[in-house]
């Protein structure tokens, strides 16, 4: 590593500092999620609150202003290609971000979101819109006078979906986004007119909460998660937080049914969590070069446990034993075929949060569209739920019966997250082109699996993609390790395999 000037050392100190009082913070907040007990919780609102002031406080101040300054004019630490350059470029990415807004804005937003939440909630309880409708038409205003605020050329989309995935633009996304829609909606076509519906009754199998996370413990250890340095507890809604140094902690939440659901819950926040571990933060903790590239490559990671590992046949072939032995006998009735059949059906439905793996797709796609018209104004909120319906029976076949189980399903537009819902589809995209090309290093890469080897998968995404932290952006990153940039192409051909596998297409 070259002499580092005075400025870059100051500036990395001083985002260490902030980055450990954000830690703090969400250690509060995985608590509150937890164990926390409920007359708590006022107490934990102002701590989190003054928390995250001078969190916003210490990152905003004009002394990381000047050094990121002092830094950009330094030739040697700005060496095109070196890691210094890319970690003072992505200091300054959100340090613009998080100054461009004014701070009445920030306050106005979070009024306006947590009034708008809990109206959401009653409205769809409720299966009422028009109660809901002004709220969103606030919610997308705010959005909008956001987006103006980071002053981003094109699209006034781009620069909410820049603040989950940076560099990426809403062409690079249709453009991603339409062949897969046209390919997927052909694919569920055939399944439904051909293709012969595997039996769910592994699924149907009822498994105690405690046998459950037994397994899932078992699953982590086994896949390469060190539970020295994290732990798995259980919340109503899971998460991964990567709450600093050495510390990442998963949740699940278990039904006595369909025991599947928390193993892949599970799994899913383990994949989170294996990128969280394999950060270099403790060197680095606080620069962006021990901080994750996007929610697109984050979730790239826990789609590829949960999907291309935690439903391959390969996985069901090693772990079946396994799951006798943790769930109970009743699973010995099973073979690992039918397991395997079992938590890959297909089948399209109302509700994103229940998708299949296929399926999923095309529930983010119709939101992608309906937001991006919102806010650019080509749609008005009044006409929301027709157009949600009318793509729901063009692109899956199904009927929406109301907006419970429709336009309101999902809580992110009443807190204005705009820009949010692309993220994962892309994770799956470039969780695909990466399984593909795992696969062409590591040829035997199955027959581990089936044996319950994981090491070398968990050393390829360390290297390949977790150690880089934020020094690549997601496509470059993907063209770095794929040799191409993302196509729809591998997770078509993953889907279509699977297909063929279990629909017998
Ligand atoms: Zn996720």
């Amino acid at each position: 590593m070259p002499a580092q000037s005075a400025a870059y050392v100051e500036l990395c100190g001083l985002l260490r500092e902030a980055a450990h009082l954000a830690s703090a913070a969400a250690l509060l907040g995985w608590d509150q999620e937890t164990y926390m007990p409920a007359s708590g919780g006022a107490g934990r609102a102002e701590q989190s609150s003054l928390l995250a002031a001078i969190v916003h406080e210490r990152r905003t101040s004009p002394r990381v202003g000047e050094l990121i300054a002092a830094c950009e004019a330094d030739d040697a630490l700005m060496k095109p290609g070196s890691e210094t350059a890319a970690d003072v470029r992505e200091m300054r990415h959100d340090y613009d971000k998080v100054t461009k807004i004014p701070s009445e804005l920030v306050a106005e937003i979070a009024k306006v979101s947590s009034q708008s939440q809990e109206v959401w909630k009653k409205a769809r309880e409720k299966d009422d819109f028009a109660m809901f409708a002004p709220w969103l038409e606030r919610m997308f205003a705010l959005s909008r006078r956001k987006a103006e605020c980071y002053g981003v050329k094109g699209e006034l989309y781009d620069a909410l979906l820049d603040e989950y995935e940076p560099g990426a633009t809403s062409a690079m996304i249709e453009a991603t986004f339409t062949p897969l829609r046209a390919r997927l909606s052909e694919l569920l076509g055939r399944v439904a007119d051909d293709g012969k519906a595997p039996s769910e009754k592994p699924l149907k199998v009822k498994v105690d909460a405690s046998r459950q996370h037994a397994f899932g413990q078992f699953i982590l250890e086994k896949c390469g998660f060190d539970l020295a340095a994290g732990r798995l507890d259980v919340t109503t809604h899971p998460f991964c937080s990567g709450i600093g140094p050495g510390d990442t902690r998963l949740t699940t939440r278990y039904r006595d049914e369909r025991f599947t659901d928390a193993l892949y819950g599970t799994m899913h926040e383990m994949g989170h969590g294996l990128y969280e571990q394999g950060l270099p933060k403790a060197e680095r903790f606080g620069q962006p070069l021990a901080g994750d590239i996007s929610l697109g490559i984050h979730e790239s990671q826990s789609r590829m446990w949960e999907n291309f590992v935690g439903r391959s046949k390969a996985f069901w072939k090693w772990a079946m034993p396994h799951a006798r032995k943790h769930l109970g006998k009743e699973l010995g009735k099973f073979d690992a075929k039918e397991m395997f059949m079992a938590v890959n059906t297909a089948k399209p439905s109302l509700i994103r949060v229940e998708a299949d793996e296929a399926t999923y797709n095309l529930h983010v796609m119709v939101r992608f569209e309906i937001e991006r018209a919102l806010l650019n104004g080509t749609m008005k909120v009044k006409d929301v739920p027709a157009e949600w319906n009318r793509r729901y029976k063009e692109y899956l076949g199904v009927k929406v019966p109301d907006d419970r189980r429709g336009c309101l399903q999902d809580v992110h537009w009443s807190f204005g997250l705009v820009g949010y819902f692309p993220t994962y589809t892309l994770g799956n995209l470039y969780a695909a082109q990466f399984w593909e090309k795992i696969n062409a290093d590591i040829p035997d890469l199955q027959k581990q699996i089936a044996k319950g080897k994981f090491d070398q998968l968990k050393k390829w995404l360390n290297t390949k993609i977790h150690r880089h932290g934020r020094r690549y952006r997601a496509a470059e990153l993907c063209r770095m390790v794929t040799g191409a940039d993302l196509s729809a192409d591998p997770l078509m051909r993953h889907l279509e395999s699977r297909a063929q596998a279990v629909y017998g297409l």
